[in-house]
C-alpha cells in the first residue's frame, strides 16, 4: 500500500482536474485516480457566457466567441412577426484542450494513477481507495470528482431524476441552418411539428455558426423524467431543418447529451467530499456547471488546505468542512429555488414554456444574467423570482405556483412506465 497522500481526488474529468489543480496551487499534496490519461481529450464540449471567464480573467480560453446571441419564444410561422429576442451578451465554448492544460498546468507535480475506484473505506483518521487493479491507495481526504453516475457518494432519494437529453450533429448543410455569425440559445420555434408532436414535452434548438461553412445544431430537452429518446429528438431535428428546405451535406460528428438535472444534494454529513457533476454541481435551471468549477474550485481548495493543517482532523472532519464550504446554506437554499423552478418548468406545456422564457429573458440583463449562473445572493435571487412572477401573465401565474396540468403521456414515456 502507497503512502497516503492529504487528498485523492477520484475523475479525469473538468472536476477533478480542477479541484487537483486548486488544491496543489494551495500546496496540499494531491494524487487522482482515473481511468485514462488526464490529458486525454474529452468527449464533450462545453459552452459558457463569455462574461463568466471575463470576470475570472480567463477569457482566453474560449475557441469561439459569439456576439450575435439570440433566442426565439415565437411559434414560429407567419402570422409570428418578429421572432428574434437578442441576448445583447456574448457566449462563447471553451477551447476544451485550453481549458484542461489549464487546469493541468496548475496540477503540475499532481501523481496520477491511471486505474478506476471501485471501492472507498472511510477509516477514522485516514480514506482507503481499493482500485480495480487491486491497488490500494490512502489519502486524509478522499474527493469523488467521477461524475454524476458515481455510486460512492449517498444522496437522498427523491424519486426519478430528471435529465437534460440532447441529440446534434455538427456538420455542414445545403444552407445555412441559422444564419451565418450567430448562436441560438434556445429556439423554441414549433411550426415545423404536427398538432399531436406540440402535445408532448416541448424541446428546442440549441445552434451555432463554427465558422468555415460548418455548424452546429442539437435538439434539446431542458430536462423531463425519463428523458427524450434520441430518436424522437432527431426526429424533431431533421423536422425543424426540413421545415427550412436545410439538409445534412456533411456529418462531421453527432452528440448524444444525456446528463441529471435536479440529482438531489449529496448526503453532507457523510466522511467522503464531492465536487462537479458527482456532487449535484449543474445548475438545476441551466444545465450549466464549467464556470460553476471554475468560480468555486479556489474556495473549496482553500478551506480544505486550511483544515488540513489540522492534524487531529481525520477524514470525516475534513470532508465536513468541505462540504460546509461546497454548500453553505445560502447555497443550499439557492439550489432549493432552483429546483423548485425546473420541477413547475418540466409541467409546462409549449405554449406556456414559451411565454416563460420570452418573459425571463425581459427581465434585465444582470437579473436572467444572474439567475442563470447562479452568481445572486439569496436576496437578489428571490427578488428576481417575484419580479418574473410579477411579470408574468395570469396562466404562467397559475402554473409557477400551483404547477401546471401534465400533458398526456406521449407513447414513448408511457413505453417507459
Ligand atoms: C454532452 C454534454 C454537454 C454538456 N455541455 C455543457 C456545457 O456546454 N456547459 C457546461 O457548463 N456544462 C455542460 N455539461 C454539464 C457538465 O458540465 C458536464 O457533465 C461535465 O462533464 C461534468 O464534469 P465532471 O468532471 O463532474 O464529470 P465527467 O465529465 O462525467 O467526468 C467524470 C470523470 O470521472 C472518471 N471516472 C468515472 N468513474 C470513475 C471511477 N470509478 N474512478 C475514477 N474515475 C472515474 C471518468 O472517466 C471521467 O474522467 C454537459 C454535459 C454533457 C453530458
Amino acid at each position: 500500500m502507497a503512502d497516503a497522500v492529504d487528498v485523492l481526488v477520484l475523475g479525469g474529468g473538468p472536476a477533478a482536474l480542477c479541484i487537483a489543480a486548486e488544491l496543489n496551487q494551495c500546496g496540499v499534496e494531491v494524487a487522482g485516480i482515473a481511468p485514462q490519461p488526464v490529458d486525454a481529450p474529452w468527449p464533450n464540449t462545453y459552452g459558457v457566457w463569455a462574461e463568466e471567464l471575463r470576470s475570472l480573467g480567463l477569457e482566453h480560453l474560449l475557441e469561439h466567441r459569439w456576439h450575435d446571441t439570440v433566442s426565439y419564444f415565437g411559434a414560429g410561422g407567419e402570422a409570428d412577426q418578429d421572432q428574434t429576442l437578442a441576448h445583447g451578451i456574448d457566449y462563447g465554448l471553451f477551447d476544451r484542450a485550453a481549458l484542461q492544460q489549464h487546469w493541468l498546468d496548475r496540477a503540475e507535480g499532481v501523481r496520477w494513477h491511471h486505474d478506476s475506484a471501485e471501492s472507498v473505506d472511510v477509516g477514522s483518521m485516514q480514506t482507503s481507495v481499493t482500485c480495480a487493479s487491486g491497488a490500494k491507495l490512502l489519502a486524509r481526504l478522499v474527493i469523488d470528482a467521477s461524475g454524476s453516475r458515481t455510486h460512492h457518494v449517498r444522496r437522498p432519494d427523491q424519486g426519478p431524476v430528471a435529465g437534460q437529453a440532447a441529440y446534434g450533429v455538427v456538420g455542414r448543410f445545403s444552407c445555412n441552418p441559422i444564419e451565418a455569425g450567430r448562436f441560438v440559445l434556445m429556439d423554441y420555434r414549433c411550426d415545423h411539428l404536427s398538432p399531436e408532436q406540440r402535445l408532448e414535452p416541448p424541446t428546442f434548438l440549441y445552434a451555432m455558426d463554427l465558422g468555415e461553412g460548418v455548424f452546429f445544431v442539437e435538439e434539446t430537452s431542458l430536462a423531463l423524467a425519463p428523458g427524450v429518446p434520441y430518436d424522437v429528438l432527431k426526429q424533431r431535428l431533421m423536422q425543424r431543418l426540413d421545415k427550412r428546405g436545410v439538409e445534412i451535406t456533411e456529418l462531421i460528428h453527432e452528440e448524444f447529451c444525456l446528463f441529471p438535472m435536479n440529482l438531489p444534494l449529496p448526503d453532507r454529513s457523510q466522511p467522503l467530499l464531492a465536487f462537479g457533476g458527482s456532487a449535484s454541481m449543474v445548475h438545476p435551471a441551466s444545465g450549466y456547471m464549467v464556470g460553476s468549477l471554475l468560480r468555486r474550485g479556489p474556495g473549496l481548495a482553500r478551506a480544505i488546505s486550511v483544515a488540513l493543517k489540522k492534524p487531529e482532523l481525520g477524514s470525516a472532519a475534513l470532508a465536513r468542512c468541505g462540504w460546509q464550504s461546497l454548500w453553505p446554506p445560502e447555497l443550499v437554499l439557492r439550489h432549493q429555488l432552483y429546483q423548485f423552478g425546473l420541477g413547475r418548468l418540466m409541467g409546462f406545456n409549449e405554449s406556456l414554456l414559451r411565454t416563460h422564457f420570452a418573459t425571463f429573458f425581459s427581465l434585465p440583463q444582470e437579473d436572467w444574467f444572474g439567475f442563470l449562473t447562479n452568481t445572486l445572493p439569496l436576496n437578489r435571487l428571490m427578488a428576481v423570482m417575484l419580479k418574473l412572477f410579477a411579470l408574468s401573465p395570469w396562466p404562467l401565474r397559475r402554473g409557477l405556483v400551483l404547477g401546471a396540468p401534465r400533458n398526456q403521456l406521449p407513447t414513448w414515456a408511457q413505453s417507459k412506465g
